[in-house]
């Protein structure tokens, strides 16, 4: 028998998609009746009224220099129409369109925020329901209702408000309530140049117009006569796009790995029932299929400003890439269809961006990429660094200051924009921009030349690897090999964790693309600042001190011991190195060495070739394992020493917290002293020692490793002449002395006078 409670529930929600379809016919029909826009906009708020049974519904638009200004009114004094304004921020209306949020208030008047405004009479009103007027991802007005009692608004009214702020939305965006040129030319502000901030995603320079990702399409039906048809081209429009997304993982997965497995999370996501369903209700309630799908992406978009874990953002983040798919499908817009209007060069702008949507662009002609939201986890980063695109993140304002075609600048290196600079900005920045070239054209130049100091010492120099579109770097640059092959990347982007014979492809892949130069494979070292989405989300008070890495290798020896069977498997008879990370305690060491030892048995039983060698080795970074270098250098291979974590760990001081930015440095007594006695014990006993971490790609810090014995650095693509320049110019012979007394002085940082030694002897930093 059907539960009575629900069948009530069921009728209610019935019954107010009804309601709210019926409103929406009236609203379609006043927008497409007669009369001036003030005409329409007078008669839909005193429609609003009347449908909602609410004794007030107000309409205030978006003029120049950003003040709302109240343009129709039912229930307020009519007087006050075109008189009363206020800043964005200002009350509560201004609020809503700061936030573009929908405030519901059971008492407006007792709210802190409240703005009295005596010419409006609005005394004697209570509740309050404000949602703002969105376009795109600009709020263009916003749209009130208010009733004289105390009343809590249901999530169904703040839903039908919402719907038909889209339509207002349509009237504004008509240019004939504020023309439209206002907006553009009066705004000052707009025009002028300006400097944006946000934080530097990828490193670089680049400048050139901006092109808006994807300008809002316009809808031209947003009120349909007949829900069935519209359901039945959602259908269509769902069938063709997850064909299409069919195609572009057959065409992305033969180039290159990594895309293909970024794509199947939008197979996941495009798949999402309770997506298409809530896609669909909107239809119910009187939509048309692309308004519906438009609606469904404000709520996501605001849902996602309340997101702070990034993972959730990033799967939003999909189901935007998605929205704009299908949009696109239900519009007959084709997919495309940005590839033939582009300039030559250009700047990418976007609120975010799906990492397919990148890669929708033309990378030759993408200089780089400026981003309103976006996070060093967003896979568009990942895909961003591996293109070597300068990128700014953060940057909040940029969708709202920047017009297509603005002359941009994005300053990766130091997280800014520079919106249609003067002219000798843009002669300041073109010029660092021909230097740096003419530095990489002269550092490809040094390709050919050995990695060789000037008194003849030779340095080993890798590269820093986490994605196979890294590893043409290694041609590029003619690097000895991959020093630090970071496994996690690909777990990271993927939706569930990946099974072996998966693993085992992309390793191998990674191995054929090395043409026989040696790859370090890192295990998995996840935890701390690194999460997978399908991982729990552990909520530890100390991540980077809690269960991360090797631990949870170690504790979970099924994930462990796949991933080694995949390495083995991969190697298929071919040299094989690898190491662990995070490795505290020797026994630790012991465990997982005695993990790969059994697979290492079960290859040979399964009738598998093992690697015809097989190094193992540790990343030092958990200082505990200084005082154990007789127990374990003798069961190693080589040790490579995570320097970002070992020196959080040295000084107890979060490498993330920007508190402790200037108060520690690498180059400080205590850290070189510590690794010229790694280097020392190291060479003693034979074990190759290498140093992986971000400072072995800065030349500077590069040069005071060779100081301290280091011959083996493995440093991040980008990076790679900028180092070998440093190598060629020094003699680490006289550094060496130099630094030996150096390292008696009880200073918090030596840098300054090794960067005066590079000065005074030529070394190129
Ligand atoms: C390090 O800690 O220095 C290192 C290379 O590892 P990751 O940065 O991946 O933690
Ligand atoms: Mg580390």
């Amino acid at each position: 028998m059907a539960d009575p409670t629900e069948s009530l529930e069921v009728q209610r929600a019935r019954d107010s998609a009804f309601g709210a379809r019926r409103l929406l016919a009236r609203l379609r029909d006043i927008m497409a009746g007669s009369g001036s826009a003030q005409d329409r906009l007078d008669k839909i708020v005193k429609t609003i009224a009347h449908e909602m049974a609410a004794d007030v519904c107000s309409c205030y638009v978006m003029r120049a220099g950003e003040v709302l200004e109240l343009f129709a009114t039912i229930g307020l004094n009519p007087d006050a129409v075109h008189k009363t304004r206020m800043r964005v921020s200002e009350g509560l209306i201004g609020d809503v369109a700061a936030r573009a949020r929908p405030i519901a208030l059971a008492n407006a008047q007792s709210h802190p925020n409240f703005a009295y405004r005596p010419e409006t009479g609005e005394d004697p009103f209570h509740g309050f329901l404000a949602v703002p007027i969105l376009r795109g991802s600009r709020v263009r007005g916003v749209l009130a209702i208010q009733h004289t009692e105390r009343r809590d608004y249901d999530e169904q009214e703040v839903e039908t408000l919402q719907t038909i702020a889209m339509i207002v939305a349509e009237l504004v965006a008509t240019g004939e309530l504020v023309d439209s040129r206002e907006l553009s030319v009066a705004n000052d502000l707009v025009l002028l140049p300006s400097r944006l901030e946000g934080i530097s995603l990828h490193r670089g320079v680049g400048m050139g117009p901006a092109v808006l990702h994807r300008p809002q399409l316009t809808i031209r039906q947003m009120v349909a006569d007949d829900p069935e048809t519209e359901l039945a081209r959602l259908k269509l429009a769902v069938d063709g796009m997850h064909s299409a997304i069919d195609q572009l993982l057959i065409a992305v997965g033969e180039i290159e790995g990594e895309h293909a497995e970024i794509m199947q999370t939008y197979r996941m996501v495009a798949a999402d029932r309770g997506w298409l369903n809530r896609i669909r209700e909107a239809i119910r309630s009187g939509l048309t299929a692309e308004a519906a799908v438009q609606r469904v992406q404000n709520d996501n978009r605001a849902r996602l400003q309340q997101v702070s874990d990034p993972y959730i953002r990033e799967r939003q983040l999909d189901l935007d890439d998605i929205t704009n798919r299908l949009l696109q499908h239900l519009t007959g817009r084709p997919v495309d269809a940005v590839g033939g209007t582009l300039p030559d060069e250009f700047v990418l702008v976007a609120r975010n961006l799906g990492p397919a949507e990148l890669l929708d662009y033309d990378r030759r002609k993408l200089r780089g990429l400026v981003l309103e939201e976006g996070s060093s986890y967003s896979h568009v980063s990942i895909v961003a660094r591996a293109l070597d695109i300068p990128v700014v993140g953060q940057c909040s304002e940029v969708l709202s200051r920047v017009e297509p075609l603005d002359f941009l600048i994005v300053d990766g290196d130091h997280g800014q924009v520079f919106v249609r600079p003067a002219e000798d900005i843009q002669d300041t920045f073109a010029k660092s921009v021909q230097a740096r070239y003419r530095r990489k054209q002269a550092a490809a130049d040094l390709r050919d030349l050995p990695s060789a100091t000037r008194d003849g010492v030779a340095v080993q120099l890798l590269l820093n690897c986490g994605l196979l579109m890294d590893l043409p770097h290694l041609q590029s640059t003619d690097a000895e090999g991959v020093g630090l092959y970071r496994t996690e990347i690909p777990f990271m982007v993927r939706p569930s964790y990946p099974d072996v014979d998966v693993q085992q492809e992309s390793y191998a892949k990674v191995l054929d693309a090395a043409e026989g130069k040696p790859v370090v494979f890192r295990t998995l070292d996840v935890g701390g600042d690194k999460s997978l989405p399908y991982f729990p989300d552990l909520d530890e008070e100390n991540p980077a001190l809690g269960w991360r890495a090797i631990r949870i290798g170690l504790d979970r020896p099924a994930m462990l011991r796949k991933q080694l069977r995949a390495m083995l498997r991969a190697a298929a008879g071919r040299p094989l190195r690898l190491m662990f990370p995070m490795i505290a305690i020797v026994p630790e060491f012991d465990q997982a060495r005695r993990v790969l030892d059994l697979e290492l048995d079960r290859l040979v039983r399964d009738g598998l070739p093992p690697p015809a060698t097989l190094k193992v080795g540790v990343m030092m970074e958990v200082p505990s394992l200084l005082f154990q270098l007789d127990g374990l250098l003798p069961r190693i291979d080589f040790m490579s020493i995570g320097s970002n974590d070992m020196f959080q760990y040295l000084f107890a001081a979060d490498r993330g917290n920007p508190a402790m930015n200037n108060r520690y440095d690498l180059l400080s007594p205590a850290m070189l002293t510590v690794l010229r006695t790694l280097a020392r014990r190291c060479d003693e006993a034979g074990v190759d020692l290498s140093l992986c971490g971000e400072m072995a790609s800065r030349p500077l810090d590069a040069m005071a490793l060779l100081g301290v014995g280091l011959r083996r650095l493995s440093v991040s693509p980008p990076a790679f002449f900028d180092i070998k320049a440093m190598v060629r110019s020094v003699d680490v012979g006289e550094l060496a002395r130099y630094m030996d007394h150096l390292l008696v002085r009880h200073d918090r940082s030596l840098r300054e006078w090794l960067r005066a030694y590079a000065r005074d002897h030529g070394i190129q930093i």
